[in-house]
């Protein structure tokens, strides 16, 4: 750990779901802007080694890093508010803890020492809690601790905590307890009890909180303040209220007018950098929330039951949106209640429909319903890796006539496998951060729609995935009009592909939505949202 590095623990109480990821980004913002050079860190608290192999109705979207890492969404909101890519660093588990210690006790090097919790465990966490600041890069890392306190599961992240305290010195070290508090409508009031519970359990824990954040619905009257200082042994100007904001975009200015990022200052003993410089912020805040258009726009998935499973497209379409002053009514629609004889009526309205990522079969039919429909009545359309794949076997079955065309991965006896498992694939048992990710090399044909959105012909892409289009049909497809306007340089595989007689028809392989970020806003969803705007004026 660098001797000059700042640390700050975000930990959370009273129930799961209270922001403590936007509550990092928020502060981080306004210390960025302070001149700082802050990472951020989330350490979850399940057995998983990464989230990659979990469920995306259960656990939400897997982000995915430079690197290649499958990480915790939350990581995506730190890349989008603070514009700085993650890393496999910034993301750890319980699991990930665990085979770190069972790996080095296999290897004989605990000398013969029972291998424990404490302090193993926790010493383990320890050095991957300042693994980021070695190299002294960072002027502050902030360290969101998953889970509630009191959750037996992330007990050994709090005793790692308080131990950190004692390593690091009390000036260099601040913990931050976001907590709940509930507005009991019957009796008209704001109820502190559940947060003076939460902080005696860190307190019982070792860990004296020195900032309460505090969602609440409502305002927080003096008197509630004063109660929360004096029974949770924090200042009173330390209690800092966290309303409901209208957009996670408010709650860094919602966070500058409470004052947080003065008082993470002082209590760390730092003085700005720079002055405060939100001016950014604040212009995308201003096109947000002052539209001169919208535009409605269909994502198409199985997975949208829980809208978290599409967290970096929703908020891609946000910034997209916001640089043209367009509000996108995002309509989430389950592929699988697409069936032929209905969807005319189900996707009419729409100015625009992407297809998602996803896997396997179920709501495949849907999908590829869709696509047909987008391509044949000028819909501007964007299919994003799965998404981009159907739209590949569409074409295939609709165009070219390759009857029961399809991808190995819903039918690995087709007789046309125009989406086919990559070679490398092959032989891959283990399921586990074994797909092709992270970042890639793509070029671009000069004049393409992609080019024309990138404005260059080269860039590089984050990737998640195990198929890839079929190069021994690719003359097939070129013939017809499909062209692939993007391509790896050093494999070939087709990273994009376009239709010719389309006013705009984009599929990518990679993940365009892991890089759209608030002040870079992805090209191809500025793109495909300003085609969706054509199209409107043009009904
Ligand atoms: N299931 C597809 C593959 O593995 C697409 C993956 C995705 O959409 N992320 O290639």
């Amino acid at each position: 750990m660098a001797p000059s590095t700042k640390y700050i623990f975000i930990t959370g109480g009273v129930t799961s779901s209270l922001g403590k990821g936007i509550i990092a980004a928020s502060l981080a913002k306004l210390l960025q802007a302070r001149g700082f050079n802050v990472a951020i860190q989330k350490f979850d608290p399940y057995l998983n080694i990464d989230p990659g192999t979990l469920n995306p109705y259960e656990h939400g979207e897997c982000y995915v890093t430079e690197d290649g890492a499958e990480t915790d969404l939350d990581l995506g909101h730190y890349e989008r508010f603070l514009n700085t890519p993650t890393s496999q660093l910034n993301n750890v588990t319980t699991g990930r803890i665990y085979n770190n210690v069972i790996t080095k006790e296999r290897k004989g090097e605990y000398l013969g020492k029972t291998v424990q919790v404490i302090p193993h465990i926790t010493d383990e966490i320890k050095r991957n809690f300042f693994k980021l600041g070695e190299d002294g890069k960072y002027d502050v890392i902030i360290t969101e601790i998953g889970g509630c306190v009191g959750d037996i599961e992330s007990l050994p992240f709090i005793e790692a905590v308080r131990q950190a305290k004692w390593d690091i010195g009390s000036n260099n070290i601040l913990v931050i307890h976001l907590t709940l508090i509930p507005y009991l409508a019957a009796a008209k009031e704001l109820k502190t009890k559940p947060t003076q519970h939460s902080v005696k359990q860190l307190l019982e824990a070792g860990i004296q909180p020195d900032i309460l954040v505090c969602r609440s619905e409502h305002h927080l009257p003096l008197d509630v303040k004063k109660k929360l200082a004096l029974f949770c042994n924090v200042e009173l100007n330390c209690v800092i209220e966290a309303m409901d904001a209208d957009t996670i975009y408010d709650v860094p200015l919602l966070m500058k007018k409470e004052k947080l990022d003065e008082r993470v200052l002082s209590k760390l003993k730092l003085s700005s950098k720079s002055n405060t410089d939100l001016e950014q912020w604040k212009d995308f805040l201003g096109r947000l929330k002052n539209p001169t258009q919208e535009v409605n726009i269909g994502l198409v998935g199985k997975y949208v039951s829980l809208p978290d499973a599409y967290k970096s497209i929703i908020e891609s379409f946000i910034h997209g949106g916001a640089s043209s002053e367009c509000k996108v009514h995002l309509r989430l629609i389950s592929s699988e209640e697409l069936h032929p004889e209905s969807i005319n009526k189900k996707l009419q309205d729409l100015d625009g429909i992407l297809v998602a990522p996803g896997f396997g079969e179920r709501g495949l039919e849907g999908k590829i319903e869709t696509v047909k429909f987008a391509r044949e009545n000028n819909i501007p359309f964007f299919g994003i890796c799965l998404g981009m794949q159907v739209a590949v076997i569409e074409f295939a079955r609709n165009v070219i006539g390759l009857e029961k065309a399809n991808s190995t991965e819903m039918d690995p006896n087709t007789s046309h496998p125009v989406i086919d498992l990559m070679e490398e694939q092959k032989n891959i048992v283990q399921m586990g951060g074994t797909m092709r990710l992270g970042s890639y090399p793509c070029e671009m044909k000069k004049g393409s729609k992609a080019a024309q959105a990138y404005g260059k012909t080269k860039t590089m892409e984050r990737h998640r995935h195990r198929y890839e289009f079929n190069n021994k049909y690719l003359e097939q497809f070129q013939e017809h009009g499909m062209i692939p306007s993007g391509i790896n340089p050093d494999t070939g595989l087709v990273e994009i592909i376009e239709l010719k007689n389309h006013p705009w028809f984009v599929g990518t392989q990679f993940h365009p939505e892991y890089k759209s970020t608030v002040l870079n806003p992805h090209p191809l969803f500025v793109k495909f949202i300003q085609a969706t705007i054509e199209n409107k004026k043009n009904k």
